[in-house]
């Protein structure tokens, strides 16, 4: 089974938009970009015009590639006094100057549809979630969409990074599932990727999950996003491992879209909290 995630956030946008319409709200996003970086524009762009189909506002804020961490700063805490921003997204990664952590710490929580305050990532791991980071909340949808268990199960999640991997890890914990998280010091890998029912690969880098190492009957979600001669490819090595998995997720067109549909669904959730409407 492809686990068609361009197709479920298709869907889950229609339903957010007629939320928006039916709630009278306007919710604002904003994000800010440091530097020129194309593929971070490219990612900036894609959510803004999401944001535009579903009648969210939003705003884009453009800082120079040499801005400093107290510039950064300075953006995100005219964000955080806004009073018409309801979700500020700070696109990563940053210029290799700019202390991510500190800016991170910047965003007001209430507003941080990223979830990667330490306060949300608190919350998370310590099982009441106010803001999750998209792409693992897209990626707990796309499971749930597909009606696909996860108490009880094995997982493995190769990757930690805070946007990805580690709450990730702690949504599935939360959702049940016995997790194991992998890293590039994970010593013999395979040997614990075969023992997964759900298999994540977040690391960014083809080929990384190949069939040998999934285990027949898998369900694999592929996060990875990776060019190779100009083609978009994920972290699987999806011809073979299909013919393992029961369930995959195609790049493109299975976790990035479920992301996007995510963080939208966060920033009206961060809308209705501050304008102290029920959640
Ligand atoms: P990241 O911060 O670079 O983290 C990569 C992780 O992979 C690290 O934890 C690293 O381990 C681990 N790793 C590297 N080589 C490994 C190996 N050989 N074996 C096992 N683990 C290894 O990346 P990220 O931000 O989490 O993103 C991961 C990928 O997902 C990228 O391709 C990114 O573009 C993509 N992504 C996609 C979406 C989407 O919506 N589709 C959203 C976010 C990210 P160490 O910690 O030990 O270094």
């Amino acid at each position: 089974m492809i686990l068609n995630g361009k197709q479920v956030a298709a869907d889950r946008l229609e339903i957010l938009k007629g939320e928006i319409r039916s709630s009278g709200l306007t919710p604002q996003l904003a994000t800010l970009l440091v530097g020129d970086d194309p593929a971070s524009r490219l990612y900036v762009n894609l959510k803004h015009g999401a944001c535009s189909n579903v009648g969210i506002g939003s705003v884009g804020k453009t800082l120079p590639k040499e801005a400093s961490t107290g510039e950064v700063i300075r953006a995100v805490e005219e964000l955080n006094r806004d009073a018409e921003i309801d979700g500020i997204l700070v696109q990563l990664p940053l210029p290799p100057q700019v202390e991510t952590h500190r800016v991170l710490e910047a965003v007001d929580p209430v507003k941080d549809v990223d979830g990667f305050h330490p306060c949300n990532l608190g919350r998370l791991m310590s099982g009441s979630p106010l803001f999750v980071p998209a792409t693992p909340l897209g990626i707990l949808s796309l499971l749930g969409h597909y009606r696909i268990p996860v108490a009880g199960r094995n997982a493995v999640v190769v990757g930690r990074s805070i946007e990805v991997g580690r709450p990730l890890a702690s949504l599935l914990t939360c959702a049940d599932a016995t997790v194991t998280l992998c890293h590039s010091r994970t010593r013999d890998l395979a040997a614990i990727t075969r023992q997964a029912e759900i298999l994540v690969s977040a690391v960014g880098r083809p080929r990384t999950i190949t069939a040998p190492m999934v285990r027949q009957g898998a369900v694999v979600v592929d996060v990875g996003t990776n060019f190779v001669d100009g083609k978009l490819c994920g972290d699987v090595d999806f011809a073979a491992v299909s013919a393992v998995a029961s369930a995959i997720t195609p790049v493109p067109g299975g976790v990035g879209p479920m992301t996007i549909a995510s963080l939208l669904e966060n920033t009206i959730r961060a809308a209705r909290m501050r304008r102290c409407t029920p959640v």
